[in-house]
């Protein structure tokens, strides 16, 4: 028998359709869903969802910590630190009972939601249902801003007014681009939607230039790019001023189109040719910086001014970096000065995923926007400093649920220490991860495979479905079911559920969807919407004076006042050369998203042996120059500590760059952390721009023989 099924993980695809082949109530196999055709198609992960479900290392049962805090943890039964199994009764009632007592004693918002990525999906959104349970609690701290698109999150509202939410375009109108541009964009192992690999493959076959702008010679440069151009982490900004001048310069720019639709771009193009300063930002200027060749730079400028259109599809790891924020505000301009910005086949320059999914009801999460908020990047800071630190409230209390915070946040030895630092925190979890090992009370959850749900994708006009197709043992229980018994237990259970369990809930939400047949849709798994090539802001681009946008001028701000005011940066985007002198004086670490898990999520101890182990990349060269060869473990060391990884040398990777992946599991002591893997132990939580998002590429790091350093 075959089952609908999707991968919910929030992982930049967001709820890939699949079929489950279920034998004798065991799923056997998970396989791709013919309705959703050639490109709507999952990831390993997805294919992964039964060996996940039936995983060994999966959590049996609720567990209680035994001992006090900071003991060591890796003593204890089964390797799991000192915990000892509890029954629901009294894991719940430890939950509801402490987290009452702090909220009385230290007021509602001293409990932080911990909480995001995890799973997606109208009904078991880890996110929606977390803070729908804290609001109805008393209240909550909770956190804004965003570990993964923070920075273009943060300045794309000053350029596009509310219409940032309407700027990407459906994947399908990738066939009509003549060229496409991917700044930092691994889109087949990081993905950014479901359809977008199997697309940008089917473009290339058909003869497409594909550039891909990237230091490293991902799996994305390898199968679709048909040129590739490296360029030193953390100085995206620079490249794209240097392109801008070339533009400019000779001719290729379409100024008046671009000025009719936008406000600052004679400015900017002052500023790239140097008329305010006598510094032209040309691709000789940026050589130094990039690493770029003048020649490269100047052909992609050509090329890009010769092709219509051109699709630009910026990855988010050019704003994870310092002075991210400008990256984003120039993507757009070179989309404005090019003529690409909302053309059919081209791109604003904006997040991808900037548009509308179907309508479908949802879990209200009751958020209240005057509820105190701590920056995501800050949690650790906030828990270690409260408000003398100048943060909003003296967090005490933690709900966890939906990520490993550990091993995904900047200074992993700094979080640790602010988890250590809680006097009570709980988690919902599938796997014993080192984040779970430092909580009080460890709730195991349901996997995705024993949970109905309505899947929604990150990007596509459409939607998934899958019943529960397991049914969960007696020591898992969904997301739901948790929430809705400690809400019982404390009082507002009623107002919790609303009288409904989880299938009737995905009943509500389906008859609030634009689905026409639902009975179909239960049975196929899929619903395609009919509108499959949206082009974000294409009515503003054709006609900019019918169609304004909701900023100040109605046009977009490429050079922006509100943004200059209210963050201290410059009306205009521009280049500022980083503290500590020039970048290729210097190693810079990235730390790229892995294709076969997201982030820290799943049993880690299973993704390492099916890759290999973690392995810190490095150009030869470099290697050579600091006597180091391949295989042979080394130290790293950051500015927030260090790290140990074995050195595999890339002939394929840019030379002064080292690529360390993100998401290895920490050690549950913190003691071992220094001969641990994870990048997280070399980055920082404060350094950064006005929209305090993290810098996670382009860190400066030191690399050398352990025996020679330690
Ligand atoms: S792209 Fe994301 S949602 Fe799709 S299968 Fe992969 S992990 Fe799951």
């Amino acid at each position: 028998m075959k089952v609908p099924v999707f991968c919910g993980k929030d992982c930049g695809g967001g709820a890939c359709p699949m079929l489950a082949e279920v034998e004798a109530g065991r799923v056997t196999r998970i396989l791709p869903n013919p309705r959703s055709g050639k490109w709507i198609l999952p990831c390993s992960r997805g294919y992964a969802l039964a060996s996940e479900h039936y995983s060994p290392l999966r959590l049996r049962s609720p567990l209680v910590r035994r001992g006090a805090r900071g003991e060591r943890r890796a003593q204890g039964a089964g390797g799991l630190g000192d915990f000892r199994e509890a029954s629901w009764d009294e894991a719940l009632g430890m939950v509801s009972g402490r987290l009452g007592e702090i909220a009385d004693r230290y007021g509602p918002d001293s409990v932080l939601a911990l909480v995001g990525a995890g799973s997606t999906g109208a009904l078991h959104s880890t996110s929606a249902l977390a803070k729908r349970f804290l609001s109805l609690a008393k209240g909550y701290t909770k956190l804004w801003g965003s570990y993964s698109n923070g920075a273009a999150r943060f300045v794309l509202p000053y350029l596009l007014g509310p219409e940032w939410k309407m700027s990407g375009f459906d994947p399908a109108t990738m066939r009509h681009a003549e060229m496409i541009v991917l700044w930092g964009a691994n889109v087949l192992e990081a993905r950014l939607g479901s359809e977008i690999p199997a697309r940008l493959l089917e473009a290339k076959a058909r003869g497409t230039t594909v550039v891909a702008i990237d230091p490293r010679r991902s799996q994305t440069v390898d199968r679709a790019a048909t040129w590739h151009i490296t360029c030193r982490p953390g100085t995206d900004a620079a490249l794209m001023l240097a392109l801008l001048e070339t533009l400019l310069e000779e001719g290729l720019s379409k100024d008046e189109w671009a000025s009719e639709r936008s406000v600052g771009f004679g400015r900017l193009a002052d500023y790239v040719l140097g008329r305010a300063d006598g510094i032209r930002r040309d691709p000789e200027w940026a050589q130094p910086i990039t690493g770029v060749p003048p020649e490269q730079t100047r052909r992609l400028a050509r090329a890009w001014a010769a092709t219509s259109p051109v699709m630009l599809l910026p990855g988010y790891s050019i704003q994870r970096t310092r002075g991210g924020e400008e990256t984003y505000r120039l993507t757009l301009a070179l989309q404005l000065a090019t003529g690409n910005f909302g053309k059919l086949g081209g791109s604003t320059g904006s997040l991808n995923n900037r548009l509308p999914t179907p309508r479908i009801g949802g879990m209200d999460p009751l958020d209240d926007p005057d509820r105190p908020a701590i920056p995501v990047l800050h949690w650790p800071d906030a828990i270690l400093g409260g408000r003398e630190a100048d943060f909003p409230t003296d967090i005490r209390a933690a709900l966890i649920a939906g990520g490993n915070w550990l091993g995904q946040g900047a200074d992993a030895r700094k979080s640790a220490k602010a988890l250590d630092a809680l006097e009570f925190s709980f988690c919902l979890e599938l796997f014993p991860t080192p984040t779970a090992l430092r909580c009080d009370v460890v709730l195991p959850v349901a996997s995705p495979l024993e949970k109905e749900d309505i899947g929604i994708p990150w990007l596509g006009n459409w939607l998934a479905y899958k019943p529960r197709i397991c049914t969960p043992s007696a020591s898992a229980r969904s997301d739901y079911e948790i929430y809705a018994e400690l809400a019982w237990r404390m009082g507002f259970g009623q107002a919790y559920t609303e009288g409904r369990d989880e299938a009737a809930w995905v009943a509500t939400f389906l008859a609030a969807s634009e689905i026409p047949d639902i009975e179909a849709f239960r049975r196929e798994g899929f619903w395609l919407a009919p509108e499959q090539e949206r082009c974000g802001l294409a009515d503003f681009a054709r006609d900019p004076t019918a169609h304004p946008l909701g900023t100040p001028s109605g046009k977009v701000e490429l050079e922006s006042a509100a943004l200059a005011d209210e963050t201290g940066g410059t009306a205009i985007p521009m280049w500022t050369d980083p503290p500590g002198g020039a970048l290729r004086d210097s190693l810079l670490l990235v730390s790229p998203k892995v294709g076969h898990r997201t982030h820290s999520q799943g049993g880690d101890p299973e993704s390492v042996a099916r890759t290999g182990g973690h392995y810190l990349s490095m150009h030869p060269a470099d290697a050579t120059a600091r006597g180091l060869a391949g295989g042979e473990e080394v130290r790293i060391e950051g500015v927030s500590g260090v790290a140990r990884a074995k050195v595999r040398l890339d002939e394929g990777l840019m030379a002064g760059v080292v690529a360390l992946p993100e998401g290895p599991w920490l050690p549950p002591d913190a003691a071992e952390f220094e001969v641990s893997s994870s990048p997280n132990l070399l980055s920082s939580t404060l350094d950064h721009g006005p929209a305090q998002a993290p810098s996670l590429h382009g860190l400066r790091v030191r690399v050398g023989r352990i025996q020679a350093e330690s």
